[in-house]
Protein backbone atom coordinates (compact mmCIF):
# COMPACT_ATOMS: atom_id res chain seq x y z
CA UNK A 1 0.00 0.00 0.00
CA UNK A 2 1.01 3.63 -0.44
CA UNK A 3 0.45 6.20 2.26
CA UNK A 4 -0.10 9.66 0.36
CA UNK A 5 -0.76 12.69 2.35
CA UNK A 6 -2.99 15.31 1.77
CA UNK A 7 -2.26 18.99 2.95
CA UNK A 8 -5.39 22.00 2.05
CA UNK A 9 -4.04 24.75 3.86
CA UNK A 10 -6.24 27.71 3.69
CA UNK A 11 -6.28 31.54 5.65
CA UNK A 12 -7.88 30.04 8.64
CA UNK A 13 -8.01 26.54 8.65
CA UNK A 14 -5.72 24.01 7.71
CA UNK A 15 -7.08 20.11 6.51
CA UNK A 16 -4.98 17.16 5.83
CA UNK A 17 -5.48 13.66 5.71
CA UNK A 18 -3.67 10.68 5.14
CA UNK A 19 -4.96 7.39 2.53
CA UNK A 20 -3.89 4.33 1.94
CA UNK A 21 -3.84 3.19 -1.23
CA UNK A 22 -3.08 -0.18 -3.02
CA UNK A 23 -0.18 0.28 -5.30
CA UNK A 24 -1.45 -1.27 -8.42
CA UNK A 25 -5.15 -0.19 -9.44
CA UNK A 26 -7.07 3.03 -7.62
CA UNK A 27 -10.47 2.62 -6.34
CA UNK A 28 -13.56 3.81 -7.85
CA UNK A 29 -14.78 5.10 -4.86
CA UNK A 30 -13.36 6.98 -2.50
CA UNK A 31 -11.73 5.76 0.25
CA UNK A 32 -11.95 6.23 3.99
CA UNK A 33 -8.97 8.12 4.87
CA UNK A 34 -6.88 6.72 7.69
CA UNK A 35 -6.62 9.59 9.92
CA UNK A 36 -7.92 13.69 9.41
CA UNK A 37 -7.03 16.17 11.26
CA UNK A 38 -8.08 19.91 11.12
CA UNK A 39 -6.75 23.09 12.49
CA UNK A 40 -8.98 26.09 12.67
CA UNK A 41 -7.32 29.84 14.03
CA UNK A 42 -9.64 31.82 15.16
CA UNK A 43 -9.82 35.65 14.22
CA UNK A 44 -7.02 37.70 16.03
CA UNK A 45 -6.45 35.71 18.84
CA UNK A 46 -4.85 32.30 20.50
CA UNK A 47 -6.26 29.15 20.87
CA UNK A 48 -6.00 27.51 17.91
CA UNK A 49 -8.63 23.70 18.08
CA UNK A 50 -6.67 20.88 16.24
CA UNK A 51 -9.60 17.90 15.90
CA UNK A 52 -8.17 14.79 14.67
CA UNK A 53 -9.95 11.76 13.41
CA UNK A 54 -8.90 8.16 12.77
CA UNK A 55 -11.33 4.78 12.91
CA UNK A 56 -11.00 4.50 16.36
CA UNK A 57 -10.20 8.02 17.78
CA UNK A 58 -11.53 11.13 17.69
CA UNK A 59 -8.74 13.55 19.71
CA UNK A 60 -9.52 17.32 20.23
CA UNK A 61 -7.11 20.01 21.84
CA UNK A 62 -6.42 23.76 22.00
CA UNK A 63 -2.98 24.26 20.80
CA UNK A 64 -0.45 26.41 22.45
CA UNK A 65 1.92 26.61 20.18
CA UNK A 66 1.49 30.46 19.17
CA UNK A 67 2.78 29.92 15.45
CA UNK A 68 1.15 27.93 12.83
CA UNK A 69 4.34 26.33 11.77
CA UNK A 70 4.38 24.67 15.35
CA UNK A 71 0.69 23.99 15.07
CA UNK A 72 1.04 22.62 11.86
CA UNK A 73 3.87 20.16 13.55
CA UNK A 74 1.96 19.36 15.82
CA UNK A 75 -0.77 18.28 14.05
CA UNK A 76 1.50 16.26 12.07
CA UNK A 77 2.57 14.45 14.73
CA UNK A 78 -0.66 12.84 15.72
CA UNK A 79 0.12 11.13 12.92
CA UNK A 80 2.93 9.07 14.39
CA UNK A 81 2.22 9.32 18.02
CA UNK A 82 -0.19 9.21 20.90
CA UNK A 83 -3.91 7.14 20.36
CA UNK A 84 -4.85 8.84 16.71
CA UNK A 85 -0.80 7.06 15.82
CA UNK A 86 -1.67 5.39 12.25
CA UNK A 87 2.03 4.84 11.18
CA UNK A 88 4.75 4.07 12.80
CA UNK A 89 6.99 6.47 11.81
CA UNK A 90 7.27 10.16 9.81
CA UNK A 91 9.32 7.92 6.93
CA UNK A 92 5.85 5.98 6.31
CA UNK A 93 4.89 9.15 4.22
CA UNK A 94 5.50 8.15 0.83
CA UNK A 95 4.44 11.60 -1.18
CA UNK A 96 2.22 14.42 -0.15
CA UNK A 97 -0.23 16.29 -2.12
CA UNK A 98 -1.13 20.09 -1.84
CA UNK A 99 -3.96 21.97 -2.78
CA UNK A 100 -2.97 25.27 -4.53
CA UNK A 101 -4.84 28.03 -5.12
CA UNK A 102 -3.44 30.36 -7.93
CA UNK A 103 -0.86 27.94 -10.67
CA UNK A 104 -0.96 30.86 -13.10
CA UNK A 105 -0.80 30.76 -16.51
CA UNK A 106 2.02 28.32 -16.51
CA UNK A 107 0.39 25.90 -14.30
CA UNK A 108 -2.04 24.04 -16.59
CA UNK A 109 -1.93 20.20 -14.40
CA UNK A 110 -0.99 19.07 -11.14
CA UNK A 111 3.35 19.64 -10.78
CA UNK A 112 6.14 18.37 -8.83
CA UNK A 113 7.22 20.65 -6.35
CA UNK A 114 10.73 21.76 -7.14
CA UNK A 115 12.35 24.94 -5.95
CA UNK A 116 11.37 26.24 -9.51
CA UNK A 117 7.59 25.48 -8.54
CA UNK A 118 7.88 26.96 -5.07
CA UNK A 119 9.40 29.91 -6.35
CA UNK A 120 6.32 29.78 -8.86
CA UNK A 121 3.82 29.35 -6.02
CA UNK A 122 5.39 32.79 -3.83
CA UNK A 123 5.34 34.79 -7.06
CA UNK A 124 1.53 34.16 -7.69
CA UNK A 125 1.16 35.47 -4.31
CA UNK A 126 1.01 38.84 -5.85
CA UNK A 127 -2.33 37.44 -7.09
CA UNK A 128 -3.62 35.13 -4.11
CA UNK A 129 -2.23 37.05 -1.37
CA UNK A 130 -3.60 34.75 1.44
CA UNK A 131 -3.80 31.50 0.28
CA UNK A 132 -0.76 30.96 -1.78
CA UNK A 133 1.57 31.83 1.35
CA UNK A 134 -0.41 29.43 3.67
CA UNK A 135 0.17 26.63 0.51
CA UNK A 136 4.07 27.63 0.98
CA UNK A 137 4.52 27.14 4.41
CA UNK A 138 2.28 24.03 4.54
CA UNK A 139 4.81 22.89 1.42
CA UNK A 140 8.04 23.95 3.82
CA UNK A 141 6.23 22.23 6.93
CA UNK A 142 6.44 18.60 4.88
CA UNK A 143 9.86 19.27 3.23
CA UNK A 144 11.01 19.69 6.88
CA UNK A 145 9.56 16.71 8.27
CA UNK A 146 10.41 14.85 5.55
CA UNK A 147 13.35 16.03 3.91
CA UNK A 148 13.35 17.27 0.49
CA UNK A 149 13.68 13.61 -1.37
CA UNK A 150 10.01 12.41 -0.32
CA UNK A 151 7.95 13.93 -3.79
CA UNK A 152 5.48 16.42 -3.25
CA UNK A 153 2.84 17.40 -6.01
CA UNK A 154 0.96 20.74 -6.24
CA UNK A 155 -2.54 20.55 -7.71
CA UNK A 156 -3.60 23.86 -8.59
CA UNK A 157 -7.50 25.10 -8.11
CA UNK A 158 -6.74 27.16 -11.75
CA UNK A 159 -5.25 24.30 -13.45
CA UNK A 160 -9.22 22.84 -14.80
CA UNK A 161 -9.57 26.29 -16.46
CA UNK A 162 -6.20 26.85 -17.95
CA UNK A 163 -7.95 26.23 -21.52
CA UNK A 164 -10.50 28.82 -21.19
CA UNK A 165 -10.91 30.34 -24.62
CA UNK A 166 -9.49 33.54 -24.94
CA UNK A 167 -12.84 35.61 -25.67
CA UNK A 168 -13.34 34.29 -21.88
CA UNK A 169 -10.51 34.83 -20.04
CA UNK A 170 -9.24 38.08 -21.53
CA UNK A 171 -10.91 41.08 -19.78
CA UNK A 172 -12.51 43.90 -21.73
CA UNK A 173 -10.32 46.07 -20.16
CA UNK A 174 -6.95 47.96 -22.08
CA UNK A 175 -4.94 45.19 -23.70
CA UNK A 176 -1.94 45.77 -21.48
CA UNK A 177 -3.69 44.60 -18.71
CA UNK A 178 -3.03 40.73 -20.14
CA UNK A 179 0.81 41.14 -19.81
CA UNK A 180 0.15 42.23 -16.34
CA UNK A 181 -1.27 38.68 -15.56
CA UNK A 182 -5.12 40.61 -15.33
CA UNK A 183 -6.81 37.98 -16.76
CA UNK A 184 -9.41 35.64 -15.83
CA UNK A 185 -8.30 32.34 -14.06
CA UNK A 186 -11.22 30.88 -12.43
CA UNK A 187 -11.37 28.80 -9.14
CA UNK A 188 -12.31 25.79 -7.80
CA UNK A 189 -10.86 23.65 -10.66
CA UNK A 190 -10.10 20.51 -7.96
CA UNK A 191 -14.04 20.28 -7.30
CA UNK A 192 -15.23 21.40 -10.65
CA UNK A 193 -13.30 18.32 -12.12
CA UNK A 194 -13.63 15.66 -9.74
CA UNK A 195 -17.50 16.53 -10.10
CA UNK A 196 -17.31 16.50 -13.88
CA UNK A 197 -15.46 13.46 -13.81
CA UNK A 198 -17.72 11.50 -11.01
CA UNK A 199 -20.87 12.78 -13.08
CA UNK A 200 -19.85 11.28 -16.38
CA UNK A 201 -19.22 7.98 -14.23
CA UNK A 202 -22.43 8.04 -12.63
CA UNK A 203 -23.90 8.72 -16.54
CA UNK A 204 -22.14 5.97 -18.07
CA UNK A 205 -21.11 8.47 -20.34
CA UNK A 206 -17.38 9.33 -21.63
CA UNK A 207 -16.45 12.91 -20.20
CA UNK A 208 -15.16 14.09 -23.14
CA UNK A 209 -18.63 13.36 -25.01
CA UNK A 210 -20.34 15.47 -22.52
CA UNK A 211 -21.61 19.00 -21.63
CA UNK A 212 -21.78 19.76 -17.93
CA UNK A 213 -22.33 23.08 -16.20
CA UNK A 214 -20.91 22.15 -12.41
CA UNK A 215 -22.61 24.00 -9.36
CA UNK A 216 -19.96 24.65 -6.41
CA UNK A 217 -21.71 25.94 -4.02
CA UNK A 218 -20.32 26.23 -0.81
CA UNK A 219 -19.17 29.84 1.02
CA UNK A 220 -17.60 30.17 -2.28
CA UNK A 221 -19.79 30.25 -5.24
CA UNK A 222 -18.97 29.12 -8.92
CA UNK A 223 -19.83 27.42 -12.16
CA UNK A 224 -18.09 25.85 -14.68
CA UNK A 225 -18.80 25.01 -18.08
CA UNK A 226 -17.62 21.55 -19.09
CA UNK A 227 -17.18 20.38 -22.69
CA UNK A 228 -14.20 18.10 -23.94
CA UNK A 229 -13.36 17.32 -20.72
CA UNK A 230 -11.96 20.72 -19.84
CA UNK A 231 -13.91 23.60 -18.04
CA UNK A 232 -14.42 26.34 -21.50
CA UNK A 233 -15.76 29.12 -19.04
CA UNK A 234 -16.57 29.97 -15.40
CA UNK A 235 -17.88 32.48 -13.65
CA UNK A 236 -14.75 33.07 -11.60
CA UNK A 237 -12.47 35.22 -12.76
CA UNK A 238 -8.83 37.02 -11.32
CA UNK A 239 -9.95 36.79 -8.23
CA UNK A 240 -12.28 34.38 -5.99
CA UNK A 241 -14.37 37.55 -6.03
CA UNK A 242 -16.04 37.52 -9.59
CA UNK A 243 -19.16 36.15 -10.80
CA UNK A 244 -22.06 34.43 -8.38
CA UNK A 245 -23.37 36.13 -5.06
CA UNK A 246 -21.71 34.21 -2.33
CA UNK A 247 -21.72 33.65 1.62
CA UNK A 248 -20.09 37.33 2.34
CA UNK A 249 -18.47 37.96 -1.14
CA UNK A 250 -20.54 40.11 -3.76
CA UNK A 251 -19.95 38.89 -6.59
CA UNK A 252 -19.80 40.70 -9.90
CA UNK A 253 -20.84 44.17 -8.97
CA UNK A 254 -20.99 47.41 -11.61
CA UNK A 255 -17.28 48.60 -10.89
CA UNK A 256 -18.84 51.98 -11.08
CA UNK A 257 -19.98 51.13 -7.58
CA UNK A 258 -16.19 50.87 -6.40
CA UNK A 259 -15.65 54.33 -8.51
CA UNK A 260 -18.73 56.29 -6.51
CA UNK A 261 -17.42 54.70 -2.96
CA UNK A 262 -14.20 56.25 -3.36
CA UNK A 263 -15.05 59.35 -4.73
CA UNK A 264 -17.95 60.02 -2.30
CA UNK A 265 -17.51 58.17 0.87
CA UNK A 266 -13.66 57.86 1.08
CA UNK A 267 -13.53 54.24 0.85
CA UNK A 268 -9.74 52.96 1.25
CA UNK A 269 -8.61 49.64 -0.59
CA UNK A 270 -8.39 48.41 2.46
CA UNK A 271 -12.41 48.88 3.36
CA UNK A 272 -13.33 48.06 0.16
CA UNK A 273 -11.29 45.15 0.35
CA UNK A 274 -13.43 44.33 3.52
CA UNK A 275 -16.81 45.19 1.99
CA UNK A 276 -16.63 42.83 -0.66
CA UNK A 277 -15.11 39.67 1.20
CA UNK A 278 -16.35 39.63 4.20
CA UNK A 279 -19.48 41.98 4.64
CA UNK A 280 -21.59 41.52 1.15
CA UNK A 281 -23.56 38.41 -0.48
CA UNK A 282 -25.66 36.57 1.84
CA UNK A 283 -24.54 38.23 4.82
CA UNK A 284 -24.56 41.40 3.68
CA UNK A 285 -28.10 41.60 2.40
CA UNK A 286 -29.77 39.49 4.97
CA UNK A 287 -27.92 40.85 8.23
CA UNK A 288 -27.99 37.71 9.45
CA UNK A 289 -25.14 35.42 8.88
CA UNK A 290 -22.92 33.94 5.42
CA UNK A 291 -24.68 30.67 6.46
CA UNK A 292 -27.81 29.46 4.37
CA UNK A 293 -29.14 27.27 6.65
CA UNK A 294 -29.91 30.29 10.10
CA UNK A 295 -31.35 32.96 6.62
CA UNK A 296 -33.81 29.38 5.93
CA UNK A 297 -34.92 29.84 9.79
CA UNK A 298 -35.38 33.54 9.55
CA UNK A 299 -37.38 33.27 6.04
CA UNK A 300 -39.33 30.86 7.72
CA UNK A 301 -40.10 33.22 10.77
CA UNK A 302 -40.99 36.09 7.39
CA UNK A 303 -37.71 38.08 7.72
CA UNK A 304 -38.00 39.61 4.66
CA UNK A 305 -33.99 40.31 4.29
CA UNK A 306 -33.58 37.36 4.66
CA UNK A 307 -35.79 36.52 1.60
CA UNK A 308 -34.19 38.81 -0.71
CA UNK A 309 -31.01 37.71 0.18
CA UNK A 310 -32.56 34.38 -1.05
CA UNK A 311 -34.16 35.51 -4.24
CA UNK A 312 -30.84 37.51 -5.47
CA UNK A 313 -28.50 34.36 -4.37
CA UNK A 314 -31.32 32.28 -6.44
CA UNK A 315 -31.32 34.61 -9.29
CA UNK A 316 -28.08 35.11 -10.04
CA UNK A 317 -27.06 31.58 -10.15
CA UNK A 318 -29.84 30.79 -12.39
CA UNK A 319 -28.61 34.08 -15.03
CA UNK A 320 -25.02 32.24 -14.54
CA UNK A 321 -26.19 28.56 -15.21
CA UNK A 322 -27.89 29.89 -18.28
CA UNK A 323 -24.85 31.65 -19.28
CA UNK A 324 -22.45 28.62 -18.88
CA UNK A 325 -25.15 26.70 -20.97
CA UNK A 326 -24.68 28.81 -23.65
CA UNK A 327 -21.28 28.50 -23.59
CA UNK A 328 -21.84 24.83 -23.76
CA UNK A 329 -23.94 25.17 -26.83
CA UNK A 330 -26.26 22.85 -25.24
CA UNK A 331 -26.65 21.23 -21.81
CA UNK A 332 -26.64 16.87 -20.84
CA UNK A 333 -26.24 17.60 -17.48
CA UNK A 334 -26.51 20.13 -14.12
CA UNK A 335 -24.25 19.17 -11.40
CA UNK A 336 -24.44 20.76 -7.42
CA UNK A 337 -22.30 20.38 -5.35
CA UNK A 338 -20.47 21.15 -1.72
CA UNK A 339 -22.55 22.98 1.34
CA UNK A 340 -25.29 24.83 -0.03
CA UNK A 341 -25.29 22.41 -3.49
CA UNK A 342 -25.45 19.50 -1.96
CA UNK A 343 -27.80 20.31 0.91
CA UNK A 344 -29.91 22.95 0.33
CA UNK A 345 -32.64 21.53 -1.92
CA UNK A 346 -34.85 24.79 -2.27
CA UNK A 347 -31.47 26.04 -3.91
CA UNK A 348 -31.49 23.48 -6.36
CA UNK A 349 -35.48 23.66 -6.86
CA UNK A 350 -35.23 27.55 -7.37
CA UNK A 351 -32.58 27.30 -9.78
CA UNK A 352 -34.13 24.72 -11.78
CA UNK A 353 -37.83 25.35 -12.16
CA UNK A 354 -36.12 28.77 -14.57
CA UNK A 355 -34.43 26.23 -16.47
CA UNK A 356 -37.88 24.17 -17.66
CA UNK A 357 -37.70 25.46 -21.45
CA UNK A 358 -33.74 24.43 -21.71
CA UNK A 359 -35.76 20.57 -20.92
CA UNK A 360 -34.44 20.54 -16.82
CA UNK A 361 -36.93 18.87 -14.88
CA UNK A 362 -36.63 17.73 -11.36
CA UNK A 363 -38.23 14.86 -9.35
CA UNK A 364 -38.76 16.81 -6.17
CA UNK A 365 -39.08 13.54 -4.00
CA UNK A 366 -35.71 12.92 -5.27
CA UNK A 367 -34.64 16.62 -4.76
CA UNK A 368 -35.68 16.31 -1.17
CA UNK A 369 -34.39 13.28 -0.08
CA UNK A 370 -30.41 13.58 0.55
CA UNK A 371 -29.13 12.90 -2.59
CA UNK A 372 -25.78 12.17 -2.32
CA UNK A 373 -23.82 11.28 -5.85
CA UNK A 374 -27.49 10.75 -7.39
CA UNK A 375 -29.43 11.57 -10.54
CA UNK A 376 -32.34 14.21 -9.17
CA UNK A 377 -33.93 14.97 -12.51
CA UNK A 378 -37.47 13.18 -13.44
CA UNK A 379 -37.53 10.43 -15.87
CA UNK A 380 -38.31 12.32 -18.70
CA UNK A 381 -36.30 15.60 -18.15
CA UNK A 382 -34.20 16.40 -21.10
CA UNK A 383 -31.11 17.06 -18.91
CA UNK A 384 -30.13 15.22 -16.15
CA UNK A 385 -29.00 16.90 -12.53
CA UNK A 386 -27.09 15.12 -10.24
CA UNK A 387 -26.20 15.81 -6.51
CA UNK A 388 -22.48 14.95 -5.88
CA UNK A 389 -20.48 15.15 -2.93
CA UNK A 390 -17.23 16.93 -3.72
CA UNK A 391 -13.97 15.23 -3.03
CA UNK A 392 -11.26 17.51 -3.55
CA UNK A 393 -8.86 15.66 -0.75
CA UNK A 394 -9.48 12.44 -2.77
CA UNK A 395 -8.85 14.07 -6.26
CA UNK A 396 -5.52 15.60 -4.45
CA UNK A 397 -4.22 12.01 -3.28
CA UNK A 398 -5.35 10.50 -6.48
CA UNK A 399 -3.20 13.01 -8.78
CA UNK A 400 -0.27 12.25 -6.33
CA UNK A 401 -0.72 8.45 -6.43
CA UNK A 402 -0.30 8.82 -10.74
CA UNK A 403 2.67 10.80 -9.90
CA UNK A 404 4.33 8.44 -7.91
CA UNK A 405 3.23 6.18 -10.78
CA UNK A 406 4.85 7.95 -13.36
P1 LIG B 1 -16.53 25.89 2.13
O1 LIG B 1 -16.65 26.63 0.84
O2 LIG B 1 -16.03 26.75 3.24
O3 LIG B 1 -15.88 24.53 2.03
P2 LIG B 1 -19.03 24.43 2.41
O4 LIG B 1 -18.86 23.70 1.14
O5 LIG B 1 -19.00 23.66 3.68
O6 LIG B 1 -18.04 25.65 2.56
O7 LIG B 1 -20.43 25.21 2.34
C1 LIG B 1 -20.88 26.06 3.34
C2 LIG B 1 -22.31 26.46 3.03
O8 LIG B 1 -23.12 25.29 2.93
C3 LIG B 1 -22.95 27.34 4.10
O9 LIG B 1 -23.68 28.39 3.48
C4 LIG B 1 -23.93 26.39 4.77
O10 LIG B 1 -25.06 27.05 5.27
C5 LIG B 1 -24.32 25.51 3.62
N1 LIG B 1 -24.93 24.29 4.13
C6 LIG B 1 -24.31 23.27 4.76
N2 LIG B 1 -25.23 22.35 5.16
C7 LIG B 1 -26.43 22.81 4.78
C8 LIG B 1 -27.77 22.33 4.90
N3 LIG B 1 -28.04 21.17 5.50
N4 LIG B 1 -28.76 23.08 4.38
C9 LIG B 1 -28.49 24.24 3.77
N5 LIG B 1 -27.26 24.75 3.62
C10 LIG B 1 -26.24 24.04 4.12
Amino acid sequence: MVKVLVLNAGSSSQKSCLYDLPHTRLPQEPPQPLWEAQIDWPHGGDGAKLKVKTAHHRHEETLQGGSRPEDSARMLETLYSGATRVIADPGAIETVGHRVVHGGEAYRESTRITPEVKAAIERLALFAPVHNPANLAGIEALEALLGSQVPQVAVFDTAFHSRLPAAAYVYPGPYEWLDQGIRRYGFHGISHRYCAERAAQILGRDLAQVRLVTCHLGNGCSLAAVRGGFSVDTTMGFTPLEGLMMGSRSGSIDPGILIHLMRQADYTVDKLDHTLNQASGLEGVSGISNDLRPIFKAIDQGHARAKLALDIYIHRLRAGIGAMAVSLGGLDALVFTAGIGENAAPVRAGACEALGFLGVALDPQKNNDRPRDADIAAADSAVRVLVIHTQEDWAIARECWQHLRR
